[in-house]
């Protein structure tokens, strides 16, 4: 409970962090690519999707869709649209001459991968879960509200991954159980090894570090405030280098992955969320690079399974998912095997991994906050 606030040892704090990035320029050309009285965009407006944006020369108050969103002096401020947003959002800049400028923006419409999965949503919590879960949702919560208030300038850099390999969950997949939905997965996961180095994507200020017990779900959790109500989270990690209210750099080491709280084999979990607002970290990272995988590329994302809890039922994993950094859509081979233990396979161990991040997804179902 009181996990939070480990003293941790100045010794455990990993490497020099490399120098800052500079903000990178554009990746997309500015949609308002107007002079001083408009606004400027960086970044493409879409379901969950983050944008950094300059305001009019002389904005004095900026407001999307009638809340208020912090500027810098420079004019520079950060917005974001959560997966299910709809299709417009209006950004008013009241300027101190007394106008005021609006721009309607248009909010590209995302589809979402279903994951259909032919089994209960999930069994009934114990009253003791649900006490240890209270508790530690309350502190991420309170994460969340320092967020708000957090000073860095991490959101405008340009965002590194935190670790690089095989992206095994997409943020937004939305899970479907005997037809109910579920919730959608709220974060991007990586599977590494266990104890792989996680880098700060961007500078920031720690504003949560489970050290001590893991939480329930998350396990050893960490979360970094960016600036502007923008934060990272970081589940399952086996180890914590830092502690709250640390500032770290980007690319500096800020703990190790593990599969700590519920997970069945070590991975990342990635998460950013802005003002309530979770984003799809994949745009936001630059490119994965390709692994060192041999087969990667050929050998995963086809298949079918059974889940253990459902007998011969099968859930369907060949639809189009990111693997090895790269989309892959393969039509279900007709030659699987069931095996003991509920699970068929095509023999690769790359198969075998991507059953276990399937099953993680399915066992992470219930009460996931972050
Ligand atoms: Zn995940």
């Amino acid at each position: 409970m009181a996990g939070m606030a480990m003293a941790m040892l100045a010794s455990c704090v990993g490497p020099p962090p490399s120098p800052t990035t500079v903000i990178a320029p554009p990746p997309h050309a500015p949609s308002h690519a107007l002079p001083s009285g408009s606004f400027v965009f960086r970044g493409t407006i879409s379901q969950g999707a983050m944008l950094i944006g300059t305001a009019p020369n002389g904005t004095t108050v900026l407001t999307l869709d009638g809340e208020a969103v912090p500027l810098t002096s420079d004019g520079r401020f950060l917005i974001a649209f959560g997966r299910d947003h709809g299709p417009s959002a209006t950004l008013i800049a009241r300027r101190s001459d007394g106008s005021a400028i609006t721009d309607t923006l248009a909010v590209l419409p995302r589809l979402w991968r279903l994951e259909e999965l032919p089994i209960p949503k999930g069994t009934t919590p114990t009253p003791e879960f649900l006490a240890q879960r209270s508790a530690e949702l309350a502190q991420i919560k309170a994460a969340r509200v320092i967020a708000v208030a957090t000073q860095s300038d991490g959101w405008r850099q340009a965002f590194i991954w935190p670790v690089t390999g095989r992206i095994s969950g997409l943020f937004g997949a939305q899970r479907v159980y005997n037809g109910e939905k579920g919730s959608f997965h709220s974060g991007l996961d990586v599977a590494v090894p266990q104890g792989t180095p996680v880098r700060a994507p961007a500078d920031g200020v720690v504003l949560l570090a489970a050290s001590g017990d893991p939480f329930t779900l998350e396990g050893h959790l960490l979360m970094v405030g960016h600036g502007m109500g923008l934060d990272s989270a970081f589940l399952h990690l086996s180890h914590i280098d830092v502690k709250v209210g640390d500032v770290v750099r980007q690319g500096q080491v800020i703990g190790e992955s593990g599969m700590s709280g519920r997970a069945t084999g070590p991975h990342l979990h990635w998460a950013l969320t802005w003002r309530g607002e979770r984003i799809d970290p994949l745009p936001v990272a630059p490119p994965m690079p390709a692994p060192d995988v041999p087969g990667c590329a050929s050998s995963v994302a086809k298949g079918r399974a059974s889940h253990p809890a459902t007998g011969s039922q099968r859930l369907r994993i060949d639809d189009q998912f990111r693997f090895c950094g790269q989309f892959v859509s393969e039509p279900l081979p007709s030659d699987q095997k069931n095996l003991a233990g509920g699970l068929s396979t095509d023999g690769s161990p790359i198969f075998q991994q991507v059953m276990n991040d399937l099953l993680q997804v399915i066992s992470g179902e219930i009460f996931t906050e972050i």
